[in-house]
């Protein structure tokens, strides 16, 4: 029945959406893709980067994975299996993408089951909680400076803090950190609130994010932008300051 479903979906997207738009696929088929945006998001199904977007073929290079989280760079590179950073590389240093974008959310799944730690369901998980756990200090500090608040604000702290975090990491690559530096290339943070269809956007300058109202958003981390001003610890020093948000 599921299975139906995609490939009536399939049909539907040949006699449909291919057949509108032909020219673009040969188009991109004979050029190649040339994505000025590279959008790591979380590989929850309910946050498909190109739906929210609404964007066309071509125009968003995507990494998806458990919780929207970038790795910190491996110097030397090691032989093991980088799938993000891998991806990561392509995009930045191969197509030359000019924005990252990472888009946390909420009612993520894999920050809840880094939020639970030992008490989560999946903590016996084989891989999980090691990729979770590039987020692990960020996880320790929320429920240390948050303590005696609700699980969903720990968890919401900790959904937009990771993203952060995520950041931070996107600058060890060298490369990153290099064309951040020369101005052509720019980091977002983003968080999307499913129950109210709002995007969020991380402002450096009053530490918090911000829902995105129209159509031009400042980007998190460009030439000249202090680390310090990204920090998690400083979101989540933001939030343990204010009043109960549930
Ligand atoms: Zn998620």
């Amino acid at each position: 029945m599921a299975l139906e479903r995609l490939l009536k979906g399939f049909k539907d997207f040949h006699t449909g959406y291919y057949r509108e738009h032909r020219d673009l696929y040969q188009r991109l088929a004979t050029e190649g893709q040339s994505p000025r945006i590279l959008i790591i998001g979380c590989a929850d199904a309910r946050v498909d980067p190109g739906i929210l977007t609404q964007t066309q073929p071509g125009d968003i290079f995507t990494v998806r994975n458990v919780a929207a989280m970038v790795p910190p760079a491996q110097y030397p590179p090691d032989t093991r299996h980088h799938g993000t950073s891998s991806a990561i590389e392509f995009a930045v240093r191969g197509l030359g993408v000019e924005h990252v974008v990472v888009l946390g959310h909420a009612l993520c799944g894999g920050i809840g089951a880094l939020v639970d730690g030992r008490d989560s369901i999946y903590a016996s998980y084989d891989y999980l909680s090691t990729w979770t756990s590039i987020a692990q200090e960020v996880r320790d500090r929320a429920v240390q400076e948050l303590k005696g608040r609700s699980r969903e604000e720990i968890t919401r702290a900790v959904e937009q803090a990771a993203v952060l975090n995520s950041l931070s990491n996107l600058m060890s690559f060298r490369w990153i950190a290099e064309k951040v530096e020369a101005g052509t290339l720019a980091l977002h943070g983003w968080w999307f609130n499913m129950m109210e269809g709002q995007l969020y956007a991380f402002n450096p300058e009053t530490g918090t994010f911000a829902a995105v109202k129209g159509v031009k958003v400042e980007p998190t981390v460009v030439k000249g932008t202090s680390l310090s001003a990204i920090a998690p610890e400083r979101l989540l020093a933001t939030v343990a300051g204010n009043k109960p948000a549930f």
